[in-house]
């Protein structure tokens, strides 16, 4: 029984390592070590590469380090009958709260404004509304967006929250499906993109979605960069209509150096850091995970493969 790892980190070994002490009943190997591909029943993964899963013949579970599958269902050569399980927590939730909150509240008090402002020594006061005077739209009702939208209404914020299904959350206004995300962006004056990407996400933040948003909206987007088309948030920021953007997630990341994101005044580019997993308690839930996987019990992270999320 082994547990093959491909991730992206020079700390490969540690999380051999720590996964390893966590579950001494399963013999864990890094991918480049990975041994017999028969033996390996358990793969425990970030951005594998295209085919690689499918050598292991014998594969039963998938886990994403990480709360997004997307990166394992963009593999078209995995083996798809395989459960993909993703990696959540506590304080992967707790992170994107703060992000979220962080960057509402500095679009909402015009703090880049303030900040601009002591670099000319100009000492100009201006009043903004309240929060209950601010209409925040959450994009995603899932573990991470309906914590923000429970979060920015407990701060005061008038906040909607729109999914695929019917969500009821106390204090927030909820939209469901295509039928409704008119109506949900026509209120929304900060919008925050917290949706997985799939086939009907991708290229979601794009110059339509714009138009239906209130002129001088905001957008900040911690899910993924395919999300936005790059060109239509420019060219929106140039034409006045979206007046901000906090963008934490690219379609190529580093975020190239010569990216116009990087010098755009009226963007705030972050390194994909608004919730990262930290990694002592994130091979915790991936252990606690494949054991319960093992022993055949529900798995609140298992996710629906046909649906991408
Ligand atoms: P979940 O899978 O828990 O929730 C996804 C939500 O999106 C659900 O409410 C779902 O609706 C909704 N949804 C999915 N497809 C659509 C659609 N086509 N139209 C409307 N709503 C849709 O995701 P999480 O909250 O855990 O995470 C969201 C994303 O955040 C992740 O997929 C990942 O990409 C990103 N992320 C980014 C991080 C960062 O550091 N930047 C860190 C962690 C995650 P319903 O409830 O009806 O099914």
């Amino acid at each position: 029984m082994a547990l093959v790892i491909y991730l992206n980190t020079e700390r490969r070994q540690w999380w051999l390592e720590h996964l390893q002490s966590l579950l001494p009943g399963i013999d864990c190997r890094l991918w480049e070590n990975a041994g017999d591909p028969g033996e390996i029943l358990y793969a425990v993964v970030w951005r594998p590469p295209t085919g690689g899963l499918a050598r292991f013949p014998n594969l039963r579970c998938i886990i994403s380090v990480g709360a997004g599958i997307d990166h394992v269902l963009q593999d078209s050569l995995r083996p798809e009958h395989v459960p993909v399980i993703r990696t959540t927590g506590s304080d992967l939730t707790l992170r994107m709260r703060e992000y979220v909150c962080l960057h509402v509240l500095r679009m909402h008090r015009r703090s880049m404004e303030i900040e601009a402002r002591q670099q000319q020594q100009l000492w100009q006061p201006g009043i903004t509304p309240t929060a209950a005077e601010r209409r925040i739209g959450i994009m995603g009702l899932g573990k991470l967006g309906s914590d923000a939208a429970v979060s920015l209404a407990a701060l005061g914020f008038s906040v909607a929250g729109w999914a695929n299904s019917r969500h009821r959350i106390s204090n927030v206004d909820t939209y469901a499906g295509v039928a409704e995300k008119k109506r949900f962006l026509r209120a929304t004056e900060i919008l925050v993109c917290m949706l997985p990407l799939t086939e009907s996400t991708r290229g979601i933040l794009n110059r339509d979605l714009f138009a239906q948003l209130p002129a001088g909206a905001c957008i900040i987007n911690v899910a993924r960069g395919e999300h936005l088309i790059e060109n239509d948030l420019t060219d929106a920021i140039a034409h006045g209509h979206i007046d901000y953007a906090t963008l934490d997630v690219f379609i190529e990341e580093p975020l190239p150096a010569d990216h116009p994101f990087w010098h755009n005044p009226r963007i705030t580019v972050t390194p994909h850091i608004a919730s990262m997993i930290d990694p002592e308690s994130g091979g915790k839930e991936i252990a606690r995970n494949l054991q319960r996987f093992i022993n055949g019990e529900t798995i609140s992270d298992l996710t629906d493969a046909d649906r991408g999320y």
